[in-house]
């Protein structure tokens, strides 16, 4: 681990706190395990960048030949600046979505990317758009599982992708709009556990199998993302070694029924990310409440970061793992509840439970001007930053394996945040 205590403590001198930080050896380290786990034939892996859209991981990506699974025309736009190519020969940038949005259908026809689509009405938009190349459909194949219920991708419940009993239709849609249908596509889960992914993958290329008579253009499928982080026994990650085999006895079925080479991607988001990165705030006080008729008294650790930064816990009850630097637990800990700058009762990292009550930590008593850090905040971290409360997004810091520090964005300033604001008259 290259991020030492006394690397972050001099980082948090030099940029204020709170601020992310990656290690950018880690980012290397997990982008090698991916190569090598589709370094069979016919086996591609993307990277869902929402997880973590920086230039910097992008550029990453192209270099070690890691495609792109963009959801919004400006992560398409993101990605082309990072140095991935455009076009659909092949199609390193696949745009998924379930509707067209903003400049969505405008990157996409100008920039020759392979549509994703989500939703039947999008081959009428795309049709109607001029849009004459090839597309790729996203379906929700009746079964998935997430982390979490709204983290749930494939189901009834599930706004995603084409439901499976409509691709008949879909398949005789596209047809006629002249586009041909070359890959197939489902996400049924983001972070499942390791034997949901076996099991549901598995089931997922026999769905693919059967459907293949139905789009004779097929040229690729996509097994989608999912591929889960331990956050909170954070020694006991998936090894993505033994997925390998997974992947190439998926292929193995799908290339059967076809009778021909189809090509079988992943687009992993989370596995890349997680652990790389830290988010590090510094704590500003240490106040209690005391126990009444309402209930129990705590003791709050205020820091300066919220869910402004890191939405997970408040969102969705997730675990961070919290450590405060240069106080070892070992030396004794109490419950903890970690609380934020927000105006907004919400704005505590140590939630879960089924009422996402406070569920203080038990952590070394924290003194102010200690750093306190959240780990495994790579996925869904920055990338979830908002701007309530105007406080600005954080800065964001890559080290490399020697050391070496680099900052990948600053501090979002008074002037970013004006800067859409206008008084321009609409002509009506
Ligand atoms: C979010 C998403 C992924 C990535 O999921 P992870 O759990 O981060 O691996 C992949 N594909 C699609 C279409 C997604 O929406």
């Amino acid at each position: 681990m290259s991020l030492s205590d006394s690397l972050l403590r001099k980082l948090a001198d030099q940029v204020g706190t709170p601020f992310w930080v990656y290690d950018g050896g880690l980012i290397r380290q997990r982008i090698a395990d991916i190569k090598a786990m589709t370094a069979a034939p016919g086996l591609q892996a993307r990277f869902a960048m929402k997880a973590c859209p920086a230039t910097k991981i992008l550029a990453e990506m192209n270099a070690a030949g890691i495609w792109i699974d963009a959801v919004s025309g400006n992560e398409a736009l993101r990605a082309l600046h990072a140095g991935h190519p455009a076009g659909n020969t092949p199609p390193v940038i696949c745009f998924t979505a379930d509707v067209f949005r903003d400049n969505a259908l405008e990157v996409v026809l100008k920039h020759g990317l392979l549509p994703n689509i989500g939703s039947p009405a999008m081959i009428d938009q795309l049709a109607a758009a001029g849009y004459k190349g090839p597309i790729s459909i996203r379906i929700n194949p009746g079964f998935g599982h997430g982390h979490v219920n709204t983290c749930d991708t494939g189901g009834p419940s599930s706004k995603h992708g084409i439901w499976h009993e409509d691709l008949k239709a879909t398949a005789a849609a596209a047809e006629k709009a002249g586009l041909d249908v070359v890959m197939l596509h489902s996400h049924i889960g983001s972070g499942p556990k390791i034997q949901e992914l076996h099991d549901n993958l598995t089931r997922l290329a026999g769905e693919f199998a059967a459907l293949i008579p139905l789009f004779p253009k097929l040229t690729a499928v996509s097994l989608g993302g999912g591929i889960p982080h331990n956050y909170r026994e954070r020694d006991k990650q998936t090894t993505v070694a033994p997925l390998a085999e997974l992947f190439a006895r998926c292929r193995e079925i799908i290339v059967k029924a076809a009778g021909r080479e189809i090509r079988v991607e992943i687009e992993p988001g989370r596995y890349y990310v997680a652990p790389s990165c830290t988010l590090v705030t510094r704590v500003h006080d240490v106040k209690r409440t005391q126990s009444n008729a309402k209930g129990s008294g705590a003791t709050f650790a205020m820091v300066d970061a919220g869910f402004v930064d890191l939405v997970r816990p408040a969102m969705y009850g997730s675990y961070h793992h919290i450590e405060i630097l240069g106080k070892d637990p070992a030396q004794g800990t109490e419950p903890i509840v970690v609380a934020g700058p927000l105006c907004e009762s919400g704005d505590v990292f140590t939630r879960g439970g089924a009422d996402e009550e406070l569920n203080p930590r038990q952590l070394p008593r924290p003194e102010i001007g200690d750093l306190l850090v959240l780990r495994d905040a790579g996925a869904y971290g920055y990338a979830m930053s908002s701007n309530y409360n105007s406080i600005g997004r954080a800065p964001q810091v890559w080290v490399n394996a020697d050391g070496s520090a680099e900052l990948i964005s600053r501090r979002e300033t008074i002037e970013d945040i004006l800067k859409p604001e206008t008084s321009a008259p609409i002509a009506l």
